[in-house]
């Protein structure tokens, strides 16, 4: 699955900003653009969207905003994986920054993943690989997606990781350039690992 071509399921409008990756994020922005609450809300309406789709596709679980948000409640993000189980013809990836959220809850039991979901990471900056350790206490596919690129990632262990991509931020109204050393460091410990490496976005307009 590559995420960069994900349709989006947008089932959650809004998000709150946690961390560096989150500064130029394309919803806030947009949300403050349009002087709108940015307070995470769920879209019902969306959720069995993936059960009329009949073509297998990818599908980004809330894209734009955060399933694991704190605000959304347990039975919603329930009722997601549910339609996840049952559209098994389609691969889903469910993103977060919230990683201790989801771990959680899947170590808890009140989350299973099914072979066609992948359970995603960000991790922008070395101080941030703790969301990797949490991530392989999932029993799930596991992705990482290192990006946006704020700072180096520094020495990573991805044992049990499927797949990893490394990003430089494009988008926002001040999009962050990354330091070519960063790029490597990571890239280089993907291939060396054996993980499959999704994509490497080294300019900005290359991602574009
Ligand atoms: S977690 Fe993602 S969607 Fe939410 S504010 Fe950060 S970048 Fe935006």
């Amino acid at each position: 699955m590559d995420p960069m071509n994900a349709r989006p399921w947008n089932i959650i409008d809004g998000c709150e900003r946690l961390s560096p990756g989150c500064d130029n994020c394309p919803t806030f922005w947009e949300a403050q653009q349009a002087n709108i609450d940015y307070h995470p809300v769920v879209r019902r309406d969306q959720v069995g969207v993936p059960l009329g789709i009949t073509l297998p596709t990818s599908l980004l679980v809330a894209a734009g905003s955060d399933l694991f948000h704190e605000a959304i409640r347990v039975e919603f993000i329930q009722e997601v994986f549910e339609v996840m189980k049952q559209a098994d013809w389609h691969q889903f990836e469910v993103m977060t920054k919230r990683v201790e959220r989801m771990e959680s809850l899947s170590t808890r039991g009140l989350i299973e993943w099914p072979k066609n979901v992948i359970a995603g990471a960000a991790v922008e900056e070395s101080r941030y690989k703790w969301r990797v350790e949490a991530l392989q206490n999932i029993k799930a596919r596991r992705m990482v997606m290192f990006g946006p690129i704020t700072g180096a990632i520094g020495k990573v262990n991805l044992d049990g990781i499927e797949s990893a991509g490394v990003v430089v931020e494009n988008w926002g109204p001040y999009p962050r350039s990354a330091d070519p050393m960063w790029l490597d460091e990571i890239v280089d410990q993907i291939t060396e690992q054996n993980v499959n490496l999704l994509k490497a976005y080294w300019l900005c307009e290359e991602a574009s």
